[in-house]
């Protein structure tokens, strides 16, 4: 399906698949779950989804022959650390806003992490005073506008690689080669659990899953807290996406988004997201995040509990990255 578009490789290949034995057997036993491991799939300053998209965007940004990528997020966004990276790799400079989408206590927060990482490999980095929103923001336009003003050519990179012609097809690609790694494992995944925020992520697995009719197995489990405007989001790319590549159609109705975990808001975990990703990291060594990861593993708990997936089910939990950021929530660890 992607063979037409051209890639330019920036993971090391096909993310591991492992077996959650322990997190399974405390959950009951009676769900097999599994976690793709997107956090491991490259060597780019801790790797994570946004390179899987980046992929199928880099060679576009080189054939406009721009010099500086630009992007947004907030001041702990793992997309704006995924962009500053590849601007290193591929040898462009890097200019980054930076919004302050999450109220926080760390006194550190905007200094750790992601953000420490993005200063270190070279991107100019902007603090913005602004909420959070996964639209097209003002702040991302003017920074663009003043590249120009220098002198600069910017490549613009939207919020979370999402928005973009080819924000999709990276996700697409994955479920592609859970096809292949589930010819080699011998079995198939019942249900697919992702964290959904800026929708590019959830959009591509649902039009490549749609390829053998999974796409309504894929849970996405909200994390933005602005469900609404987020699911619309994850449609219109899916859409896209899918007429880009010559898919299935794609409804309203493929868009199987769960709002029940994103509270209290984007970027704040709540007490069952702090006790979801201490379970993880206590049964299985597997760090999540409080924004992102920590929220989709509290659903998929959550879910095992309720037994919304029936009996024998083989779960696939995707674990997109994201745990530099939980550098910024030391005062929530503070006890371990
Ligand atoms: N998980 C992590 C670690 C992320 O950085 C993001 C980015 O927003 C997501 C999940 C959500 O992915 P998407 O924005 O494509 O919905």
């Amino acid at each position: 399906m992607l063979e037409k578009f051209e890639r330019y490789p920036l993971t090391f290949g096909p993310s591991p698949i492992e077996k959650l034995s322990r997190l399974s057997a405390h959950l009951g036993g009676a769900v097999e779950l599994y976690a793709k491991r997107e956090d491991c799939n490259s060597g780019l300053a801790f790797g994570g989804n946004k390179l899987r998209k980046l992929e199928y965007i880099v060679p576009d940004a080189i054939a406009s022959g721009a010099d500086t990528l630009v992007s947004i997020g907030g001041v702990q966004s793992n997309h704006t650390r995924m962009v500053a990276a590849t601007a290193a790799k591929i040898g462009m400079k890097c200019r980054l806003v930076q919004e302050s989408w999450v109220p926080h206590d760390d006194a550190v927060y905007d200094r750790v992490g992601n953000i420490l990482m993005s200063r270190v490999m070279g991107a100019h980095v902007e603090l913005v005073d602004e909420g959070f929103d996964i639209g097209i923001r003002e702040s991302w336009e003017n920074a663009l506008a003043d590249v120009k003003a220098k002198g600069g050519k910017p490549y613009a990179i939207p919020a979370g690689a999402s928005v973009h012609k080819f924000g999709g097809l990276g996700y697409v690609g994955f479920a592609e080669e859970v096809r292949a790694q589930e010819a080699e494992l011998g079995f198939k995944f019942d249900y697919v659990v992702v964290c959904t925020v800026t929708g590019s992520t959830h959009a591509g697995m649902v039009v490549g899953f749609a390829k053998d009719g999974r796409q309504r197995n894929v849970i996405g489990i909200d994390a933005s807290a602005t469900p609404a405007q987020t699911k619309a989001q994850v449609l219109d790319i899916a859409q896209k996406t899918s007429a880009l590549i010559g898919g299935k159609d794609i409804t309203a109705e493929d868009i199987i988004l769960n709002e029940d975990y994103a509270y209290p808001v984007y970027g704040v975990p709540s007490k069952e997201t702090i006790e979801a990703i201490r379970m993880s990291a206590r049964l299985e060594g597997m760090m999540t995040d409080p924004v992102y990861e920590g929220k989709s593993m509290q659903g998929m708990i959550d879910l095992v509990k309720k037994g919304f997936f029936p009996a024998g089910s083989k779960v696939l939990y995707a674990h997109l990255g994201g745990v530099p950021a939980i550098n910024g929530y030391s005062y929530t660890f503070r006890n371990g």
